[in-house]
């Protein structure tokens, strides 16, 4: 239990407090539906949040073509994505043909299957093994659980609460929020992985026509990091990348990741030319320093776990023990001593492979 209120207060103070940090210059166009917030960051290249009428999770990025629109990732649920289909007349007429799926995890990619039959589900071929249950079923596995099942009990507990409480505004915020989780949990039952029918193993370029020639898409795997199998969207010509997870303004979730391997991908990423980048989670970003910051706080916990490892702490006592605060300059969500069993549980899993 404690692991779960462990990541979800952590996942979700971060989300709050860096959703509302904009770095852009320029005035960017900013479009609000009644489930959506969009942000235009270049001409046509949109970064979508839910504005918290629906529970979406995570962001989208919209690319839209003279002729048709690119969405990249699907939300949390069927019904988070439908909010996002009704939500795009109000960016354009016109009609989605590709999804990109930036990774498989259930709050980028658990909407897939609200997406009309006909378009295009495109990600790397470690995506569509983990959605097509080749690689285990992703419904049974720690990430989805540990973050799904605790949703009845939000759900009870906001009952209390808005029956408890007397306060007439307070109360109907409750239970406005009550009304959001509810649906969650109803959405969550509907779910059925739905994988990519287009992969790619390392690269894939795409062409969209827009007004006066064509936008370049280019979708790049840089090495295993957040999962085995993360894309990166990259516009070469409006210096964009979306990073889904590989690349937040804060700390990733390092439960499915390979954090030997994922500073090396960063390096990647950091190769590109781009003037923003577009996170899987929180605002549009400018600085690319917060890679750096992020490549030296993933050495140091791989050095730091190995050393539990190697001393033979069993990786629970080794989450209450692994100190990271002299990083919390940059990530201020390490706060005190410990981090997520869950990574500690997953990097004692790839060393456990080593021997
Ligand atoms: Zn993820």
């Amino acid at each position: 239990m404690r692991q779960t209120q462990w990541s979800l207060t952590r996942f979700t103070l971060f989300i709050l407090t860096t959703v509302f940090i904009s770095t852009l210059n320029a005035q960017p166009r900013v479009i609000n539906t009644p489930t959506h917030r969009f942000v235009e960051a270049q001409d046509g290249v949109w970064l979508g949040t839910g504005n918290g009428s629906v529970y979406t999770m995570s962001n989208v990025m919209v690319l839209v073509g003279q002729n048709d629109t690119l969405v990249v990732d699907s939300h949390v649920t069927p019904t988070a994505a439908r909010a996002l289909l009704d939500a795009l007349p109000a960016l354009t007429d016109k009609p989605v043909r590709y999804l990109v799926n930036s990774h498989y995890h259930f709050d980028h990619a658990h909407g897939n299957q609200a997406f009309p039959a006909g378009i295009e589900i495109i990600g790397h071929e470690y995506t569509r093994q983990k959605l097509n249950g080749e690689a285990g079923d992703v419904l049974e596995e720690t990430t989805f659980r540990s973050f799904s099942e605790p949703v009845a009990l939000t759900v009870a507990n906001l009952e209390r609460l808005a029956a408890a409480e007397t306060n007439s505004e307070r109360r109907s915020r409750l239970q406005e929020r009550l009304r959001v989780q509810r649906e969650y949990l109803v959405a969550i039952a509907e779910v059925q992985p739905t994988p990519p029918n287009i992969t790619l193993t390392d690269k894939m370029t795409l062409f969209q026509s827009v007004d006066g020639g064509s936008r370049e898409i280019q979708l790049l795997h840089f090495g295993r990091a957040h999962t085995g199998g993360d894309v990166v969207v990259f516009l070469p010509e409006e210096k964009v990348a979306f990073t889904g997870d590989m690349m937040l303004p804060g700390l990733p979730y390092m439960g499915d990741g390979h954090v030997d391997e994922w500073p090396d991908s960063l390096e990647g990423l950091k190769s590109l030319e781009f003037d923003y980048w577009l996170p899987g989670h929180g605002p549009i970003m400018e600085s690319k320093e917060p890679i750096d910051k992020l490549q030296a706080f993933l050495r140091d916990l791989w050095l730091e776990t190995g050393r539990f490892y190697r001393e033979g702490v069993s990786w629970g006592e080794a989450a209450l023990q692994i100190d990271m605060t002299n990083h919390s300059a940059g990530f201020p969500q390490i706060s005190e001593v410990g981090i997520d069993p869950r990574a500690v549980r997953r990097m004692y899993q790839l060393l456990d492979q080593r021997r």
